[in-house]
């Protein structure tokens, strides 16, 4: 049963909340931009924009150094940015560090268990380390960014990686990761939300089977953390990964959520100036985290918009906007599943997901239905989503997606519908 807290948005409150988004104001190609490319990034609203500018404007200084007035108020404000996403996220305010975005902050966990399996971080590290004959365990529907960096990994330690398959339906297959995880699975990597099947995950039951068996998880909450309540600690993950632009803020800027007794132990990735302690010609002494992991000079404006955009998100409320997403997201399901020819990637209308969807239209390819859907003003991705095992499991090399967010009309989701229909219409 729905409480006023977790009712899907109204018609009036969208569009409210489109009165902030400044971009969404716009025509493309003579129609009213409809933009379902959140998934790829999304768009930012004047809150976030305004306090880019205004950081810019009157604080702009480097934190955690200088002695003068604006490096100390802008130091202020980029550690209150982190206490902000790490409420969002339900961890500690020393347990989140700034990356560039979900990709590095993922490198960052392999390099340092990469680093540690070199001898770096001495015997406090000794834990991470893994080598032959330990396993770091994946899945087949990762984001490359999820996939790539623990094929590395596995090169550089000689750990070997095991995927978890996935069934005709992409769904994960949980038969067979409670027989991959086992004693010598030292992490497991896994995605919170497809990016390209908008499915959530049983993360529960993955990350059951991980702690049973010993090991370290890492959610990729790329695509979670901006359209559901999210909470670390609650799921018992070890590394959180998610990117800003996402989640209503700017590109340049992401997060990696890390157990605090993780963090200490971990040797840096970055190194240089700005995570140091001490330094001699012949070596150095590192800050605790989160500082031994930020190395250089920090993306401040980035994380202060960032901060607003988790000040924005609270206040329409996660479990309004997830809502919101799951009566999306079924509507496109069903809308583009009912087309004749159209054949929806991960089907199930019944499995709980975010307002994505990815679609495979028969004898036409994706890159010519995104044109068609461009020349209406609508804005879809189309490609493999950096999903290429994912696509190459379900038999095609490309596909369409529409991704919504809390700006997402119902009438803009019968466009995509809609324009789809009228693509094969066109093209047969
Ligand atoms: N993981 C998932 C599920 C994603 O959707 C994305 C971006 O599309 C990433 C990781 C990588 O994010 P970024 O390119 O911002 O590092």
């Amino acid at each position: 049963m729905h409480t006023s807290a977790d009712l899907p948005l109204t018609e009036a409150e969208i569009q409210g909340i489109r009165q902030d988004f400044p971009i969404l104001q716009q025509q493309v190609h003579g129609h009213p931009l409809v933009y379902l490319d959140s998934g790829a990034t999304s768009q930012r609203p004047l809150a976030v924009l305004d306090a880019e500018r205004a950081f810019a404007s009157t604080l702009n200084a480097a934190v955690h150094r200088g002695a003068h007035t604006l490096a100390a108020e802008a130091t202020v404000l980029f550690e209150d940015a982190r206490a902000a996403l790490a409420g969002f996220i339900g961890a500690e305010e020393d347990e989140v560090v700034w990356t560039s975005n979900a990709t590095e902050a993922v490198n960052l966990v392999a390099y340092a268990i990469s680093n540690a399996s070199m001898g770096r971080g001495g015997e406090a590290a000794a834990g991470l380390r893994i080598g032959p004959g330990d396993e770091i365990v994946t899945t087949e529907m990762e984001h490359h960014a999820n996939l790539v960096p623990w094929q590395e990994l596995a090169a550089r330690t000689g750990a070997t990686l095991r995927v978890i398959p996935l069934d005709d339906d992409g769904a994960l297959r949980l038969d067979a990761a409670a027989e991959l995880i086992g004693p010598r699975t030292r992490l497991v990597a896994v995605t919170h939300v497809s990016n390209v099947l908008g499915v959530i995950n049983p993360v529960a039951e993955v990350i059951a089977l991980a702690r049973a068996a010993g090991a370290l998880v890492l959610l990729d909450a790329c695509q979670s953390a901006p359209h559901l309540p999210l909470d670390v600690k609650a799921l018992d993950v070890d590394f959180a990964v998610l990117s800003g632009h996402k989640m209503l803020g700017p590109t340049g800027i992401g997060a990696l959520y890390g157990r605090r007794d993780l963090l200490e132990i971990m040797p840096p990735f970055l190194t240089g100036g700005s995570m140091i302690t001490t330094v001699t010609t012949t070596g150095a002494e590192y800050l605790p985290p989160p500082q031994r992991f930020e190395a250089g000079t920090q993306r401040v404006s980035q994380a202060v918009a960032l901060a607003e955009a988790v000040r924005y998100l609270e206040n329409v409320g996660m479990p309004r906007i997830a809502a919101h997403e799951a009566e999306l997201g079924a509507r496109l399901v069903a809308g583009l599943g009912a087309i004749d020819g159209v054949r929806v990637l991960g089907g199930g209308i019944d499995l709980p997901r975010v307002g994505l969807a990815s679609v495979d239209v028969a004898g036409i390819h994706a890159h010519d239905v995104g044109q068609f859907l461009d020349d209406a003003g609508i804005a879809v991705r189309v490609g493999h989503h950096c999903a290429q095992p994912l696509h190459r499991r379900l038999g095609v090399t490309a596909s369409t997606r529409a991704s919504t967010y809390l700006y997402t009309t119902r009438d803009e989701v019968d466009a995509v519908i809609d324009g789809v229909a009228r693509t094969i219409d066109f093209f047969r």
